[in-house]
């Protein structure tokens, strides 16, 4: 498996617009647009994870609402495996299974069809995000996925926030590949 040289990491970083004090004051908000409309910067990307995933015997890859969504769809389309959106609440219309997880102040909830993985035992899921911050989300959403019967493989982030701690809170419930650590 190829890894990313520090000069691959750079060019991706490059890529990725830095908005300051959005969407609130004190938060540097990571812009991956700026990479998508960057067709060479993308297309390394997705090279990059089918090169990764093509052999892992994967079942199914599920993305993260909304950014996820993006490089999960993508990768899974290039591997030819179904791909499953992870979704905020109201949003799936047929019937959902939900996982709920406390924010800072409040609880949030991530949902999923409940026929996602086609009620196959042990399906082996790769989970996508754009990112891992707190690592709430990416928690709530390997517990959903175990909540289906379905294992999660592997969790893959474009970036890791490294002081929020998120990748060692989701360390114990999954393995994790993080592309850029910032
Ligand atoms: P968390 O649950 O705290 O790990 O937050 C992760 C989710 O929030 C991901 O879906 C990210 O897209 C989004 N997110 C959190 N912080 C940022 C940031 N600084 N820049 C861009 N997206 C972020």
């Amino acid at each position: 498996m190829k890894e990313l040289s520090q000069k691959d990491k750079e060019f991706l970083l490059d890529s990725i617009r830095c908005i300051k004090d959005f969407p609130k004051p004190g938060i540097v908000f990571r812009d991956i647009t700026t990479l998508l409309n960057n067709a060479e910067a993308f297309n390394f990307l997705m090279d990059h994870l089918v090169e990764r995933y093509k052999d892992f015997d994967i079942d199914f890859i599920a993305g993260i609402e909304s950014r996820g969504f993006i490089f999960a769809a993508a990768l899974a389309a290039r591997l030819r495996i179904p791909f499953v959106p992870i979704r905020k609440p109201k949003k799936l219309p047929y019937i959902t299974i939900s996982q709920k997880y406390s924010l800072e102040y409040g609880v949030d909830e991530v949902q999923m069809h409940i026929d996602a993985f086609k009620h196959k035992e042990g399906a082996k899921v790769i989970l996508i995000d754009d990112l891992i911050a707190t690592g709430g989300t990416a928690k709530a959403s390997v517990e959903l996925i175990t909540q289906a019967n379905a294992i999660c493989v592997e969790a893959c982030f474009l970036i890791d926030l490294k002081e929020l701690k998120g990748s060692e809170a989701l360390r114990p419930l999954t393995k994790i590949y993080s592309i850029l650590e910032i």
